[in-house]
């Protein structure tokens, strides 16, 4: 296989001397990105409620847009004409682009999988439509993120048997396709997907195979729809231990706190989720013991912020009290909570890699796991996780 050309360079500053962790600079065209990282996810192109300068003071470096949804609306040539995305929504740091399957399977009702591509009916005006690879990437082309997507055959995590097997095939063939009609890879990297369900074979050979391919990253795909704790983390550490340690390793769709820690350690470098958002709009702010949920009438006359911590705007200026007499009926509030609450993965992000880089996140772990579960009622799959990669929550005495 021909080296393919690339806009990205990852330099590994600091490993974790006992986990698969570590602290990277990945250089893009727009931003250098401090790993590991969370990157929020802008469906229109903007997070709902929060403006890109509010991104930028949150210290976030890169955000995700959705294809399928900016594919749409404002359309791709209109994008391509103004600039690009970043020109059009005013976002100065990096971006990264979805291929719209997911969000094609997810969201379209009539959708069909074929070797050529998704065919699907427009919601817009009900015309048959084909989202190929080569289409996937002449949209994310003309949107001009710093990383881009391929398209994959998706099918839910849950799936077993022939239709998984036919899926991880088809993502390594679409892979190349992909690769073929990429027409800016010194701006935009193109990035694979591990797919392969809950079948560590099947992974493992998907693995092996998107490596031959050498484009400048990869993602592990198709482990956020609902499986087992129990898989998941099995699937992460076997890709991790196959793909490069000298390119990104992305787990798409992964955002829980506890999530992001395990599978820092497992060596993963970026995740992506709407959960941090999207939960906000229901009234819930995130902090390292959990959640608040601030439609609780115990914080009718709280005068505290969510976290006396957190250094955002929400809790600089405003009370649980409030917040608490505001949520969900007022949209403000939405903006108010997403902002704490993509503060609040930004920070977790830092501290991990701030243990990463003085090698003492075996210690942050168990810190972090003792906050959120003070009776140590610890979940079984992140115990059994931790324990494979050398970090024993259940034994004080084991460094
Ligand atoms: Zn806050």
């Amino acid at each position: 296989m021909t080296a393919a050309r690339s806009a990205l360079s990852l330099k590994i500053v600091s490993e974790c001397s006992v986990t698969k962790a570590r602290c990277c600079k990945m250089t893009l065209p727009h931003h250098t990105v401090d790993t590991p990282v969370f990157m929020p996810v802008g469906t229109q192109g903007t997070l709902k409620g929060i403006t890109p300068e509010q991104l930028e003071e949150l210290d976030c470096q890169i955000m995700l847009g959705n294809t399928y949804h900016l594919g749409h609306r404002p359309g791709p040539k209109l994008i391509n004409e103004i600039g690009g995305l970043h020109n059009f929504m005013q976002w100065k740091r990096c971006l990264l682009t979805d291929s719209g399957g997911f969000q094609m399977v997810s969201l379209v009702k009539l959708s069909e999988m074929t070797e050529e591509g998704v065919k699907f009916v427009s919601p817009h005006d009900n015309s048959v439509m084909m989202l190929t690879p080569e289409k996937s990437i002449e949209i994310q082309n003309d949107i001009g993120a710093d990383i881009i997507m391929q398209l994959d055959d998706v099918v839910s995590s849950t799936t077993t048997g022939s239709r998984v097997v036919e899926a991880m095939h088809r993502s390594v063939r679409w892979l190349d396709r992909c690769i073929k009609a990429h027409k800016r890879p010194d701006k935009q990297n193109l990035f694979g997907i591990v797919q392969g369900g809950l079948d560590a074979e099947l992974r493992t050979e998907c693995a092996k195979e998107m490596v031959k391919r050498d484009v400048p990253g990869f993602a592990i795909g198709g482990l956020s729809g609902g499986e087992e704790k129990y898989h998941l983390w099995r699937m992460v550490t076997l890709s991790t231990d196959i793909l490069p340690k000298h390119k990104p390793r992305y787990l798409m769709g992964v955002g829980f706190a506890v999530d992001l820690v395990v599978c820092v350690a497992l060596g993963c470098d970026m995740f992506d989720c709407v959960y941090p958002t999207r939960t906000a709009r229901f009234g819930r702010a995130l902090v390292r013991s959990g959640q608040l949920q601030l439609k609780n009438q115990r914080y009718v006359a709280d005068m505290r912020p969510i976290d006396a911590d957190c250094k955002c705007l929400t809790c600089r200026n405003y009370t649980r009290a409030f917040l608490h007499s505001i949520v969900t009926h007022e949209s403000v509030s939405c903006s108010l909570v997403s902002l704490h609450n993509i503060a609040f993965q930004m920070k977790l992000m830092s501290d991990i890699r701030q243990s990463i880089r003085e090698d003492r996140f075996p210690q942050f772990i168990r810190d972090f796991f003792l906050e959120m579960y003070p009776t140590k009622k610890y979940p079984e799959w992140a115990v059994d996780a931790l324990d494979s990669v050398g970090v024993h929550l259940n034994d004080e005495f084991i460094q």
